[in-house]
């Protein structure tokens, strides 16, 4: 019997990776339409994902997962970090943030600076209790401009050495397979499937 997750997000394209990525774990993603509204006023993606997870599962009365992340690069100091969806403005478009950052890195002349995407995954409780939680990473190199289609975000500027191109270049499988969300999110389902986390507890 596959057991039951809220996931808490508004981000169609990470419900989708977080659903595909949880199915082999029996986990079956249920992701509610009226969440209230989170000031994501953390400053770490630990403290902004708490924050989105207990929120959820208090609204919900049932345990609920969410996810922070971003892409953080060595040389803007791990900017844009938190900022990563609203880095050029509140309500920013994927291509608006791409360019800013494109911008800040053609001002400092550099070459192919380091970055990595981090994911910080919780499963909070309705009163608020951790139940479980995971962070995945993967390291790359942003490079512009912007390749492929796929992925979404800062895909097309992410450049990963091992699969020799931009995350926005690999199927959405492979991507989930190397990916910051994909790491996070297979750690939380190992916990769910061994029982190590209990979520009728
Ligand atoms: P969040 O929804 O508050 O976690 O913000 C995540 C933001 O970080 C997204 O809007 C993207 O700008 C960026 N981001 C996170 N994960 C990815 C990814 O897998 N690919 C590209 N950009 C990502």
């Amino acid at each position: 019997m596959s057991t039951p997750l809220y996931v808490a997000t508004t981000n169609a394209h990470k419900a989708q990776e977080i659903r595909a990525i949880l199915a082999g774990a029996g986990v079956d993603v249920l992701v509610p339409s009226d969440l209230p509204e989170v000031v994501e006023d953390g400053e770490t993606f630990r403290a902004n994902a708490l924050l989105k997870a207990q929120s959820a599962a208090r609204h919900l009365g049932a345990p609920a997962l969410a996810d922070d992340s971003g892409l953080a690069v060595d040389v803007l100091d791990g900017a844009p970090g938190v900022y990563s969806a609203r880095f050029a403005r509140p309500g920013a478009s994927d291509a608006d943030n791409n360019a800013l950052l494109v911008e800040r890195l053609t001002a400092l002349g550099v070459t192919d600076p380091a970055a990595a995407f981090v994911c910080v995954a919780i499963v909070a409780a309705p009163d608020g209790r951790v139940i479980a939680e995971a962070e995945g990473r993967v390291e790359g190199i942003v490079r512009w401009p912007a390749v492929g289609e796929g992925g979404f975000g800062y895909d097309p500027l992410f450049f990963h050495p091992p699969s020799g191109c931009r995350l926005s270049e690999l199927t959405p499988e492979a991507k989930n397979a190397i990916s910051h969300r994909g790491q996070a999110m297979r750690a939380l389902a190992r916990d769910l499937a061994t029982g190590a986390t209990d979520l009728e507890a």
